[in-house]
């Protein structure tokens, strides 16, 4: 098979090496890993694989879907967005417990015969999950409760609003059958042994996001490379891309790369995005288009056809300059890069 023109560098060992610094960090907590969306965009039986043989347990998606490609793994997959009618019809596969966020989903649950699952509890950021009141007059009694979560809506600030959903997950403690509580994604973890509870659920961290001082030894594990599809000189004075957004202003060397943002390569991008040849910076040159970015390459002389350079994307800075989150960095990645673990 013919290998695409453009990739994602994925490095395994900084992958593993952010989980055992966020395992490290959550002290006597287990340490998860959230592997919604694919992965966060790297491949999500790979990253389950190579955290697993790492010693990682819980592994957390958002639907039946995503749960279902990581079948044979023999891990545990909690499925965040719960069980939909639609999902009881089928067969559940082993090892997947659904993570019940509504009193409808809880009677659904119960009534196709219960069996080990978790539980949301909303604990003020009225996105999903049960409310504490709800718990109170009984409405998970009896119910075979593995792990009783919350999520924290602002745990990259400090804000008081994180103090208030931690007591309010901390009296949820001996209400239910709940064998484990968990609270802490990222960003939580960060935040203290308080919020470790006995399972966390980091994500972003784990693929190279950074967001608080506690997560500076996280390396970077994503690095997308394009492969140059032609090299010209554009003159003085010419303009170069869609609605001639910038002009040369000498004879410059530019390279047209295979990536746009059909990619995840967005056009916020456009005169701001740099990629590397070695420890050269060459700046992207006006828009980024669907399938295509420009870069100058004045600097690297030996560049042409068929070679490759890599894209500047540690996350932090690289959410900086283009206003994207760290997180739509990485789920935005497209489908046509072939990815490749090093
Ligand atoms: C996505 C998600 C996480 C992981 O969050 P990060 O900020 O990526 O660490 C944890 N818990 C829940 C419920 C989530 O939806």
């Amino acid at each position: 098979m013919t290998h695409a023109p453009l990739r994602l560098r994925l490095d395994g060992a900084a992958l593993v090496a952010n989980w055992q610094l966020l395992a490290r960090l959550s002290g006597s907590a287990a340490c998860g890993a959230a592997v919604k969306a694919n992965g966060y965009g790297l491949g999500a039986r790979e990253v389950v694989r190579r955290l697993a043989e790492a010693g990682c347990r819980d592994f957390f998606v958002a639907t039946w879907a995503e749960a279902a490609a990581l079948a044979g793994q023999g891990v545990g997959v909690s499925v965040l967005h719960g069980a939909r009618a639609a999902d009881m019809a089928g067969e559940l596969p082993a090892g997947v417990r659904p993570v019940l966020n509504t009193l409808q989903q809880v009677q659904r649950w119960r009534e196709a015969g219960g069996g080990a699952c978790d539980v949301m509890i909303d604990t003020g950021m009225n996105r999903l999950g049960i409310a504490p009141e709800d718990v109170a007059a009984g409405a998970l009694d009896g119910l075979s409760i593995d792990t009783l979560m919350s999520h924290l809506a602002s745990a990259d600030e400090d804000v008081p609003l994180n103090a208030r959903q931690r007591e309010a997950l901390a009296a949820m403690r001996g209400r239910t059958s709940a064998r484990r509580l968990s609270l802490a994604n990222s960003a939580g973890i960060a935040l203290g042994p308080d919020y470790h509870f006995d399972l966390t659920r980091p994500g972003i961290a784990l693929y190279g996001g950074k967001q608080r001082a506690a997560h500076d030894g996280i390396r970077q594990v994503v690095t997308p490379e394009a492969q140059i599809l032609q090299r010209r000189r554009v003159r003085a004075g010419d303009i170069l891309g869609y609605n001639a957004t910038w002009t040369a202003p000498a004879d410059t060397e530019v390279a047209i790369l295979n990536i746009g943002y059909a990619d995840g390569y967005l056009r916020c991008f456009s005169g701001k995005g740099r990629a590397w040849a070695g420890d050269r910076l060459l700046p992207v040159l006006g828009r980024v288009s669907m399938d295509l970015t420009a870069v100058g390459v004045d600097a690297a002389p030996e560049l042409g056809e068929g070679d490759w350079v890599s894209l500047d994307y540690a996350l932090p800075e690289t959410a900086a300059l283009s206003g994207l989150s760290q997180y739509e960095l990485l789920t935005g990645l497209g489908p046509r890069f072939d990815r490749v673990w090093g």
